[in-house]
C-alpha cells in the first residue's frame, strides 16, 4: 500500500527488458551491428514514448529519474533561458525544492514561494500577481501532490504562465502513465517521468522538453542523448519504461476505475470502524490524485508506533507526521495542511495489482491496533 514510494514491475516488463540483458549486449554508440540493434531499440522506445504523450520524439531526453529530470529542467531554465526568478511552493518534492534553493544559494535565481490555500493547494491569485511581477521567470509546480494527492490544471496554470511569458515546468512524477496527456496542445514546456512509479523499473525516466528548449547537459562527456545528457544509456531501462507506458496506456480506464474503486473502500471502511477520521489536503476529493490516500487519524495510544504495528502486521504504508506530537520524523508538505485531527497521518497509495481483500485486510488491522491497549 506504498505505490507512490514505487510500483512492482510488471511481468510483461520484466520479459521485455531480458533479451537486452541476455543477447543484445552491444553499446549503443557503436557502428556495428550488436550496436545499432540497440541504438534502434532506444530510438523505437522513444518514439514509443512521444507517441503516448503526443509529442516529438526529440523532446523527449532519458535521464535515471525523475529527480534529474527535474534538475535539468530547473537547470536549463537558469543556465540558457536567462531566469533569474522561480515562483514554485512548499509543498513540491525535494528534487524541487532542493534544486531551485541550491539555485539561489550560488546567487544564480531568487525562489518566490507561492501562498497555500489551507488544504496546500496553490493560491492562484497570488500565483497571478508572482507572475505579474517578476518577467521571464520559471513556474515550476507538481501536477499532483506526492503525498496529499492535490492537483493543478496543466492547461490553466499553464495558460496563465504563458500570458505572462513565464516557462512552464511541472513535476508529473506522480502523473505519468497515471493520466493521458496532450503535450502538442498543453502550454507547457518541461514535464518529468519516472519509470517506476508505473510498473517500470528502476534508476530510468525522461524529461520532456519542448523542442527549442534543449537542456543544458548536467552530466558532461559523450554525444548521447543527442548532447544533451551524455553516459551510455540504460538500455533495459529505456525498453522496460517504454513496455510499462504501453501497459498502463493500453487500459488506463480499467486502470482508473480499478484504483479509484480501492480508494473510495479505502475511505468507507474507515469512515466505517473509525468515524473521526479525516483524509489530509483534496486526497479525499474526487479530483484528486486517484492513487493517494493521505488519513489524518484521531489521536490514541497507538499513534506514536502506527507505522511501526503496521509494518509488523505486513502492511507497507508511508508516514508524514507534522500534525501529530512528539513523533519523529515531519512531513514538510504536511506542515502545510490544517489537520483535523492530533493522531498520526499514513499514506496509502494504491496499484492495480491491489484488491479489495487487501484494503479490507488493512482497515481491520487498523481498527485493531486503534482499540487496542499498548503493552
Ligand atoms: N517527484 C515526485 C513527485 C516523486 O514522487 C518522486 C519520487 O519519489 C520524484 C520526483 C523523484 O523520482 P525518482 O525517484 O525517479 O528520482
Amino acid at each position: 500500500m506504498d505505490n507512490a514510494a514505487t510500483t512492482p514491475m510488471a511481468p510483461e516488463v520484466i520479459e521485455e527488458m531480458i533479451p537486452f540483458m541476455r543477447n543484445y549486449f552491444g553499446n549503443p554508440s557503436s557502428t556495428h551491428a550488436y550496436g545499432r540493434k540497440v541504438k534502434d531499440a532506444i530510438e523505437t522506445s522513444r518514439r514509443n514514448i512521444a507517441k503516448h504523450l503526443k509529442c516529438r520524439p526529440g523532446e523527449i531526453c532519458f535521464t535515471s529519474g525523475g529527480t534529474e529530470a527535474d534538475n535539468l529542467a530547473i537547470q536549463t531554465a537558469v543556465l540558457k533561458l536567462g531566469v533569474r526568478d522561480i515562483i514554485t511552493s512548499k509543498v513540491e518534492h525535494a528534487a524541487v525544492i532542493n534544486c531551485v534553493s541550491e539555485m539561489e544559494k550560488r546567487g544564480m535565481a531568487k525562489v518566490h514561494w507561492v501562498n497555500l490555500n489551507d488544504d496546500a493547494s496553490v493560491d492562484m491569485d497570488h500565483l497571478e500577481e508572482l507572475l505579474h511581477n517578476n518577467e521571464n521567470c520559471l513556474v515550476s509546480l507538481m501536477h499532483a501532490n506526492n503525498e496529499i494527492a492535490n492537483r493543478i490544471d496543466l492547461n490553466a496554470v499553464g495558460a496563465l504562465c504563458k500570458g505572462h511569458g513565464a516557462y512552464f515546468h511541472s513535476d508529473t512524477v506522480q502523473t505519468m502513465a497515471h493520466y493521458t496527456f496532450d503535450l502538442e496542445n498543453t502550454p507547457i514546456d518541461f514535464i518529468t517521468g519516472s519509470a517506476h512509479k508505473f510498473h517500470g523499473p528502476k534508476g530510468i525516466g525522461f524529461l520532456f522538453h519542448r523542442k527549442e528548449l534543449g537542456p543544458v547537459p548536467m552530466i558532461h562527456g559523450g554525444g548521447q542523448e543527442r548532447n544533451r545528457r551524455a553516459g551510455t544509456e540504460n538500455i533495459y531501462g529505456i525498453i522496460g519504461m517504454s513496455k510499462a507506458m504501453d501497459i498502463s496506456y493500453e487500459d488506463l480506464q480499467g486502470h482508473y476505475k480499478h484504483i479509484y474503486g480501492l480508494k473510495t473502500l479505502m475511505m468507507e471502511e474507515l469512515r466505517k470502524v473509525i468515524p473521526e477520521v479525516a483524509f489530509n489536503g483534496e486526497s479525499g476529493s474526487e479530483e484528486s490524485l486517484y492513487t493517494v490516500l493521505s488519513v489524518n487519524f484521531p489521536d490514541s495510544e497507538i499513534a506514536s508506533m502506527m507505522l511501526f504495528r503496521l509494518d509488523i502486521e505486513g502492511v507497507a504504508c508511508s508516514g508524514g507526521s507534522a500534525c501529530s506530537s512528539g513523533s519523529a520524523k515531519g512531513s514538510h508538505v504536511l506542515e502545510h495542511v490544517k489537520c483535523v485531527n492530533k493522531g498520526p497521518n499514513v499514506r496509502f497509495s494504491f496499484s492495480r495489482y491491489n484488491t479489495a481483500a487487501d484494503i479490507k485486510s488493512c482497515v481491520g488491522k487498523l481498527a485493531q491496533l486503534m482499540t487496542a491497549e499498548v503493552e
